[in-house]
């Protein structure tokens, strides 16, 4: 089977298309600069050069018969015909309290995908394009929305619930919902894996440090707790976005700078985090050479972003009463050596004892724990569009 999964955001379209018999990817690619002057395509398959075409594209229609003209392309294509793609998995940011898991895209559910639009607006209007798009190309060929959001339906109601008056919850769904649960649960599947036990018998903390990045507790394969929130603002520092602070600040700020909802939002969102602490960049990779020559703001960002990871580790294994593993993933928790090694210099009272010659290691599954140490900590590449496309395959088969 082959199974071609979708990832839109409102400019841009990522893509993979799945041999599922492999489970290998047959060709990457990314369209950018959707609806702006100086679209293209990104577009790679195993065996072939990578090409970039430069195309105009108005909408994500348009994006999405790119990617499939290109699919099938004599020179660089990686399928002779579009009949061979036999199913379509959509990452669909958020869920809200209507999908534990995984769907089958029908009419009803396109219903529910709307009404999640308040929750999600800058991510879910992108991905029901995504999947407008697929529908009107792609006729026939089944449709499965996979939310980011999913996968943490299973914390506690102690959890999820803010200290708010309870009808915000119940007027305007105010709750955590959290987010990366298609890397989180992913991740959680691999340690169990190469542990050799079953993920029902093991509490694990994921550690998905991005440049958005959140944390979570997992439980018998079941999250209990995350730290992003109602949005993916809450919780860890981040590339550029706040993550937990006192809310009473919003409004200090507001009436200080004279702001309005849309300014202070784009503080917390975009000029916050690492970059506003450092005022050197988003990219660790940089505020790790400013941090090197001397760069005190830089040394802080880091300082204090290493911290934050290691409270909510403290504290979900509290909640967990302890962990048997740790993993680190995405952008940064995948190679940035001296952040995971920051991290968990001093865990070493809690069991958690990394093996900083075996840390030295960028983008591999490895653990990097010592022999005897009684949490492991492992490194997992995480892979969100395998797991899209495994969900894909055991909805429609
Ligand atoms: P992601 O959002 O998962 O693509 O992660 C992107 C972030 O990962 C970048 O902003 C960097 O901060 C970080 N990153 C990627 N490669 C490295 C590296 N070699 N060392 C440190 N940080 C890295």
């Amino acid at each position: 089977m082959k199974v071609l999964v979708i990832n839109c955001g409102s400019s841009s379209l990522k893509y993979q298309l799945i041999d599922m018999e492999t489970e290998k990817a047959m060709a990457v690619g990314l369209c950018e600069r959707i609806g702006i002057e100086g679209a293209r395509i990104k577009h790679e398959v195993e065996g072939k050069d990578k090409v970039v075409i430069e195309e105009p594209m108005k909408d994500h229609n348009d994006a999405i018969r790119l990617v499939l003209e290109t699919l099938v392309h004599e020179a660089h294509g990686a399928i002779k015909s579009m009949d061979e793609i036999d199913a379509v998995g959509h990452r669909v940011v958020h869920g809200g309290e209507k999908f534990a898991s995984s769907v089958i895209i029908d009419e009803k559910v396109m219903d529910a995908l709307n009404e999640c639009i308040e929750l999600a607006p800058l991510h879910n209007p992108a991905n029901i394009l995504g999947i407008k798009a697929c529908e009107e190309l792609l006729k026939d060929v089944p449709m499965v929305g996979v939310f980011d959001t999913a996968f943490h339906q299973t914390m506690p109601k102690e959890n999820y619930l803010y200290a708010l008056p309870y009808d915000l919850y119940e007027k305007y769904g105010v709750r955590k919902y959290g987010f990366h649960g298609t890397s989180h649960r992913y991740v959680a599947d691999r340690v169990a894996h190469m542990m050799d036990k079953d993920l029902k018998d093991i509490k694990i903390v994921t550690c998905h440090l991005g440049n958005g990045a959140s944390i979570a507790a997992v439980e018998n394969g079941k999250s209990i707790d995350t730290s992003m929130g109602f949005t993916p603002l809450e919780g860890l520092m981040m590339g550029t976005r706040s993550g937990d602070l006192d809310p009473a600040i919003v409004t200090f700020i507001m009436e200080k700078e004279n702001l309005s909802l849309s300014q202070v939002n784009n503080i917390l969102n975009k000029e916050s985090g690492v970059y506003g602490v450092s005022g050197v960049s988003s990219d660790f990779r940089d505020v790790e050479d400013a941090a090197k020559s001397g760069n005190e703001r830089a040394v802080i960002a880091l300082k204090g972003y290493a911290n934050r990871v290691k409270k909510y580790i403290g504290a979900y294994m509290a909640e967990m009463n302890g962990a048997d593993a740790i993993v680190f993933t995405a952008g940064l928790g995948e190679n940035g050596i001296e952040t995971r090694e920051d991290i968990c210099k001093g865990l070493e009272g809690l069991g958690i004892e990394m093996d900083f010659e075996k840390n030295k290691v960028r983008g591999k599954e490895t653990l990097v724990s010592k022999d005897g140490s009684k949490v492991k900590i492992f490194v997992i590449p995480t892979n969100e569009e395998l797991m899209i496309a495994r969900d894909t395959v055991a909805l429609v088969k």
